[in-house]
C-alpha cells in the first residue's frame, strides 16, 4: 500500500427528495448518505457494513456516480470525479468497476455470456473482434468457468456461476478498484465461501483494491483489511479489522459483533439485542442517530451529534462515550471507553 489513497471520499451526501401534494413539490428529504468521509488505499479491502437501509449500497453507487451525489467529493487517483463530463467519466469507469448483489438482474438475459463479457471491451475500445473472443475465454478461465460458457445464456447458470460471470465482467477491463455491492448476500453459505476465496485470489493476482459492502459482519471480516460501520447514513466507526473485532468502540458495532456466531463452541458470548427500530432517514433523531436504541445513552447524546474522531491510532468512532461530553458516563461502560489517540 502507498501513502496516497487511491480513493478519497470527502463529506459525501446523497439526499433523495420526498415529494408530496397534488403538485408533487418537495416536502422533505431522505438522507441516505449523510456526510461520509473515508480513504481507500491501493491494494487494500475496505469493508462497509451495516443493516439494510443504512446507506452502504447508496454510498457504493455514488462512488461510481451510478447515483449522482448530492454533495461531497470523490477523488480517484487524485482527481475529483464528481465534476467530470460523460466522456471523461466513461474513461474513469474502466478503472472503477462494480459487482452487484444480484448478478441475474444485472446480466442481460437475451445476450449470451460471450456478448456480455465482450461489451466492456467494446465500450472502452480495448480489443479487436478476434482478440475479444480470446480475452473472454481467458477471463472465463480465470473465474473458474469453461470457454464453452461463452455460448450460453445467464439462465443456464447457477447463482454462484452467475456471480463468477459478474466478477468476470468487472475484471475483463483490468480495473484498479472494484466496488463489491453485497456480492455474496444472495448466495448459499457453501457457495459464499467459494466466491469470497475467488475474490481474494483475484485481488492478490491482479493487485486489486476493493470496497466491499455487506450486511454480514462475518463475510466482511473474512475479506477486509479495514472496516467502516454505517448507521443511518453515517459512518459510526472505522478501524483495522482486528482492532474493530477485538475492541469495538461504538455501542452499535458492539451489538453487531455480539450477533456474529462464535466458531469455538466453548466460547460463550452475550448477545446484545437492540431495542427499538432504526429511525427513518427522512426523520433522523436529533443528536446521536443511535440514541433511541443505545443501552449507554446519556443526556448529551440526545442533543449533540458526535463527530467521527480518532480514539486510538487508526481507530475512529462517533460516540460521546469517547468525547469530553461523555465524561459522566457510568463505570459499567468502561470497556467501551478508550485512551485518546
Ligand atoms: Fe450511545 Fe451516546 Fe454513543 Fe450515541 S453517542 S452511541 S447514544 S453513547
Amino acid at each position: 500500500m502507498t501513502d496516497q489513497p487511491l480513493l478519497k471520499v470527502t463529506n459525501l451526501k446523497k439526499y433523495f427528495p420526498i415529494k408530496g401534494g397534488i403538485l408533487g413539490r418537495p416536502v422533505g428529504e431522505v438522507k441516505a448518505v449523510d456526510d461520509v468521509s473515508f480513504d481507500v488505499f491501493e491494494g487494500e479491502v475496505l469493508g462497509i457494513v451495516g443493516e439494510s437501509g443504512c446507506g452502504k449500497s447508496t454510498t457504493g453507487k455514488a462512488l461510481l456516480r451510478l447515483i449522482e451525489p448530492t454533495a461531497g467529493g470523490v477523488h480517484f487517483q487524485g482527481k475529483d470525479i464528481t465534476t467530470l463530463g460523460t466522456d471523461e467519466m466513461r474513461k474513469v469507469r474502466r478503472d472503477m468497476q462494480i459487482i452487484f448483489q444480484d448478478p441475474y438482474a444485472s446480466l442481460n438475459p437475451r445476450h449470451n455470456i460471450g456478448k456480455i463479457l465482450s461489451e466492456p471491451l467494446l465500450v472502452h475500445g480495448l480489443a479487436e473482434k478476434k482478440e475479444r473472443t480470446e480475452k473472454v475465454h481467458e477471463i472465463l478461465r480465470i473465474v473458474g468457468l469453461p470457454p464453452e460458457a461463452a455460448d450460453r445464456y445467464p439462465h443456464q447458470f447457477s447463482g454462484g456461476q452467475r456471480q463468477r460471470i459478474g466478477i468476470a465482467r468487472a475484471l475483463i477491463v483490468r480495473p484498479k478498484l472494484i466496488i463489491c455491492d453485497e456480492p455474496v448476500s444472495a448466495l448459499d453459505v457453501s457457495i459464499q465461501s467459494q466466491i469470497l476465496n475467488l475474490m481474494e485470489d483475484l485481488q492478490e493476482e491482479f493487485g486489486l483494491t476493493y470496497v466491499f459492502i455487506a450486511h454480514d459482519l462475518s463475510v466482511v471480516k473474512h475479506i477486509s483489511d479495514r472496516i467502516a460501520v454505517m448507521y443511518l447514513g453515517k459512518i459510526v466507526e472505522l478501524a483495522d479489522r482486528d482492532d474493530l473485532y477485538d475492541r469495538p468502540l461504538h455501542p452499535y458495532t458492539e451489538s453487531l459483533m455480539s450477533a456474529v456466531p462464535e466458531p469455538d463452541p466453548d466460547v460463550k458470548k452475550e448477545r446484545i439485542v437492540l431495542e427499538g427500530d432504526v429511525p427513518s432517514p427522512s426523520d433522523p433523531p436529533p443528536g446521536c442517530p443511535f440514541h433511541n436504541r443505545c443501552p449507554y445513552v446519556m443526556d448529551v447524546c440526545r442533543e449533540k451529534v458526535p463527530a467521527l474522531e480518532a480514539v486510538h491510532v487508526n481507530h475512529y468512532a462517533a460516540c460521546h462515550l469517547h468525547t469530553e461530553e461523555g465524561g459522566d458516563a457510568d463505570a459499567s461502560i468502561n470497556h467501551l471507553k478508550g485512551e485518546k489517540a
